[in-house]
């Protein structure tokens, strides 16, 4: 056995002996993702070699700066492991810059906001109800106290209309523009923003969270050649660590704001020393890992069965009388409107959890309820698509999905009576298609 196999099998020995509390609980944790159906749009299954670089020794250096210009000694192999990290994530998503230190989604989105902007500029983000994240501006984030933020929203058919884009952008001449979004299930242009973007002269930043698996297999455009700036978090659709990731393309090399940096120097510096102290530098390995599955046939299938599953579940749907936002989907995501039948999100997000279904409640265009409550469900498909379910599986899925919630008798926003015999018989169902379709290195 190698010194790291045999460091990981001591490691849980020892957690299991030492601290039983808490291996127990890490126990359970892999037991209730083997044995529910995720459909949590915002989650995927990591597989266990980046979590394993996530484990690793390397979380033991703590250093600052880039390879080849750390401020610490001892650096040689971790600046490896980053720079592996950095052409991986290139080459992937055919980008000139990459920077893997951001510690998460919304760190890496900051640290380009506050490295481009200065406070008190204008950003032109997607409001949060229509799908947008805090980050783009919301006023719970930090990033609505110190810009201005304005917002657009969706057309009446629930897309993003360029036109509005366009003449909120010539009515408030913002200094960035972010498109891309959290809830969001339609295709976004991101060449028709850039133009949006070129024409009143201000940043465009793609923040492609939820879809970046899509875009790394063709499934979706891609930003990096249009954006000024592509960000990401590698958790989601790219089966990574959790973490942030930012790209540039073409303009990569052209001035940043007003300094006599590029914009890959100026981002550079935006991460660390602007926002970010120490980097984690077993979570890079972790990227590094996952970033080099992006490249194999294997992810292409996954990614492409990913889209598949998702408009065929939103078919499904909405053939048992389900109001989906938009009438469908083009990505991953499916966004039901459950207050069109009187239901809250949060009474359908916790039914479905006693039948081993997660979901996640979500705020849809318009809603009179608050985040806790809601009107709206979001459904994703990366964790079905990842256990080998097929769009013909979908069917199933929908089908427990509607059963379930027909089994709720909603008494008030939050309390409900879920009908234990179908509960039951759904749980079982559930506990089937999870032996059928195992998570793939979890199966054991
Ligand atoms: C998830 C998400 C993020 C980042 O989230 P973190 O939890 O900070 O990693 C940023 N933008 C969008 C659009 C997202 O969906």
């Amino acid at each position: 056995m190698t010194r790291l196999a045999e460091f990981h099998r001591r490691a849980t020995e020892e957690l299991s002996a030492e601290d039983p509390d808490l291996f127990l609980l890490l126990e359970r944790e892999m037991s209730r993702q083997r044995s529910t159906l995720a459909m949590v749009a915002a989650c995927s299954t990591a597989p266990p070699s980046v979590l394993a670089c996530a484990g690793s020794a390397l979380a033991n250096v703590t250093t600052e700066g880039y390879p080849g210009g750390r401020f610490h000694a001892g650096c040689d192999v971790v600046d490896a492991v980053e720079r592996l990290a950095v052409t991986r994530a290139r080459e992937a998503f055919g980008a000139s810059y990459a920077n893997v230190q951001p510690h998460s989604g919304s760190s890496a989105n900051l640290a380009v906001l506050f490295s481009l902007l200065r406070p008190g500029d204008t950003v032109l983000g997607m409001d949060l109800d229509a799908g947008g994240h805090l980050t783009h501006g919301s006023p719970a984030s930090v990033v609505g106290r110190y810009f201005t933020a304005v917002g657009y929203g969706v057309g009446p058919d629930g897309h993003v209309n360029l036109h509005e884009v366009a003449e909120l952008a010539r009515r408030h001449r913002p200094k960035m523009i972010i498109c891309g979004a959290s809830s969001y299930p339609r295709v976004v242009d991101f060449a028709g923003f850039r133009r949006i973007a070129d024409e009143v002269g201000c940043w465009l930043m793609a923040d492609i969270s939820h879809v970046a698996g899509l875009v790394v297999a063709g499934e979706h455009p891609s930003p990096v050649p249009h954006a000024h700036v592509t960000t990401t978090s590698t958790y989601k659709q790219l089966y990574g660590p959790r973490g942030g990731l930012i790209l540039s393309g073409p303009d990569a090399d052209r001035p940043g704001p007003g300094t006599n940096a590029t914009l890959a120097g100026t981002l550079q510096r935006a991460v660390f020393p602007r926002a970010q102290g120490t980097p984690d530098l077993a979570a890079v390995a972790a990227k590094a890992r996952a970033f080099a599955a992006l490249a194999t046939p294997g992810f292409r299938a996954l990614a492409r069965r990913v889209r598949l599953d998702a408009a065929a579940l939103a078919v499904e749907l909405q053939d048992r009388g389900q109001n989906l936002i938009t009438g469908g989907t083009d990505n991953h995501l499916v966004m039901i409107d459950v207050g069109a039948k009187g239901y809250t999100g949060v009474v359908i997000e916790q039914a479905l959890e006693e039948c081993g279904i997660i979901v996640n409640k979500n705020r849809i265009v318009g809603d009179r309820k608050s985040a806790r409550v809601t009107s709206g469900i979001r459904l994703g498909t990366n964790t079905l698509a990842l256990r080998g379910m097929e769009p013909a599986d979908m069917a199933v899925c929908a089908e427990l999905y509607c059963q379930a919630v027909g089994a709720v008798d909603q008494l008030d926003d939050v309390n409900y009576r879920l009908d234990p015999v179908t509960r039951d018989e759904i749980r079982v169902t559930v506990n089937g298609l999870c032996e059928t379709f195992p998570l793939p290195g979890y199966d054991y």
